[in-house]
């Protein structure tokens, strides 16, 4: 009998920080856990996939190319475990307290992508002879960015097309109060830098006679957005697709209470913009924002100059159907455009990623007699009976922008359960997973790969 606990356990033994260059032993114990677990434990077909970076692991159940294809997606990498002293147990030893384990990755992501293991292994155990085939891939550079795993999908498309692609790496909201999240946003980012004289300048010599490149900054970025918080960038919002009704309601559903997020914020005023609630304008709407501004003399006291240079870290958030390099090009054209007179710019942009939505098909009216349609449908029914409430169909405000690769190379739509809930310190110490949520999804899991093999 497959134990996932025992499992988790010895998975998280292996201190796998991806962002530590001294953690290759944990990250090669990881991957050989991994490696042991899927080859002696369940029977799967091993590759160990090496990049420049860490290793990305594929585990294979082959079998009739007509039997339908479920991927799974996971990472075995996690953060760093600092600050150590703030943990009440040690990071890499994890440790059960009644319906919760403690540990560093329990949540992000040895825990989440446990379910789906836990999930084949008893279907094999019950069905040995199940007409489905399985693949999951277990990538080493989640927590910095995914470098190397868009390579490897492409050098590997043929093996990992499929139907569609099932996962946990999203928080939920609570023990009873299941979520499958519907989308995310992308995200579009620069640095804008202004010059104006060669160097700082008395400003009693020479003010009036230059353009103070703080001045020039400012009134730029006060221009990206008009006076009711809406983004001032011509077409900015063309390709932006309102939310359907049902996930307004959705929404709605949660019942949450803006004063009670208002508090939580500690702001004066909730800021939304004219077309959504405060709630919905978190994940249906895009946004601009400034990150950083930086110009001038930043000490004690004054110190009267015109600065030689400011400048500004931008980052849009996006929403389907916007495009992440689309509304780079419109930003960098307004921002040039715009540029007052008297100093030069330079622009540099940075990372980017799309906006990524997946409606379920019984939902969304889109055709559900399909392997993805057979596996929203068995999880809707199955996390109605696990929990004892219909799952939330939910977009989140945060980016993961290694979908809408998945979705580009592989033409996989994920299906994303959430395992971790939002208070389980992902990132943070004392990291936890709630073993009661964990063993209900690892049953809706077992169900969703069922329906599929058996095409219900
Ligand atoms: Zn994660």
């Amino acid at each position: 009998m497959f134990d996932p606990i025992k499992a988790i356990i010895d998975f998280t033994a292996h201190a796998s920080v991806s962002a530590d260059p001294e953690a290759k032993g944990g990250i090669n114990g990881a991957v050989g856990f991994l490696k042991d677990l899927f080859e002696k434990e369940m029977g799967l077909d091993v590759k160990v996939v090496e990049t420049p970076g860490h290793p990305v692991v594929i585990a294979k159940r082959g079998g009739d190319p007509a039997w339908p294809h479920v991927v799974v997606y996971g990472h075995y990498d996690v953060q760093p475990a600092d600050p150590l002293e703030e943990w009440h147990t040690p990071p890499f030893e994890a440790l059960v307290k009644g319906d919760e384990m403690f540990g560093r990755g329990v949540a992000d992501d040895k825990g989440p992508v446990m379910v789906h293991i836990a999930a084949l292994a008893r279907l094999l155990e019950r069905r040995s002879d199940l007409p489905l085939r399985v693949t999951f891939i277990v990538e080493g550079e989640e927590e910095i960015g995914s470098v190397n795993l868009a390579a490897v999908m492409r050098a590997h498309k043929a093996e990992l097309s499929g139907d569609f692609l099932l996962m946990s790496d999203t928080t939920g909201l609570g023990r009873d109060d299941e979520s499958i999240t519907t989308g995310l946003r992308g995200i579009s980012a620069l640095e804008v830098r202004l010059q104006g004289p060669r160097q700082d300048l008395h400003s009693g010599f020479h003010g009036g006679a230059v353009m103070n490149p703080v001045r020039a900054l400012v009134a730029l970025c006060a221009s990206l957005h008009d006076a009711d918080g809406r983004v001032n960038i011509p077409g900015f919002y063309d390709d932006v697709v309102a939310p359907q009704d049902w996930e307004r309601e959705e929404m709605d559903r949660l019942g949450r209470d803006p004063e009670d997020y208002r508090k939580l914020l500690g702001v004066p005023e909730l800021c939304p913009p004219p077309d959504f609630d405060v709630f919905e304008s978190r994940c249906f709407g895009p946004t601009l924002e400034f990150n950083g501004i930086s110009g001038g003399y930043q000490g004690h006291g004054s110190k009267t100059i015109i600065p030689a240079k400011a400048s500004a870290k931008i980052s849009c958030r996006l929403v389907p159907n916007q495009d992440s390099f689309r509304i780079l090009d419109l930003l960098e054209k307004t921002l040039r455009e715009r540029c007052p007179k008297g100093v030069t710019m330079e622009i540099e942009r940075h990372h980017g990623g799309d906006p990524y939505l997946v409606l379920p098909p019984h939902k969304s009216g889109e055709d559900a007699d399909t392997a993805k349609g057979r596996a929203f449908k068995a999880a809707d029914e199955a996390i109605r009976e696990q929990f004892g409430s219909a799952p939330h169909y939910l977009r989140e405000g945060g980016s993961v922008p290694i979908l809408s690769d998945i979705r580009r190379i592989l033409g996989l739509d994920a299906l994303m359960l959430s395992v971790a809930l939002q208070d389980c310190n992902m990132h943070s110490p004392n990291e936890k997973l709630d073993l009661i949520v964990f063993e209900r999804c690892s049953k809706v899991s077992e169900r969703i790969l069922e329906a599929v093999a058996d095409g219900v």
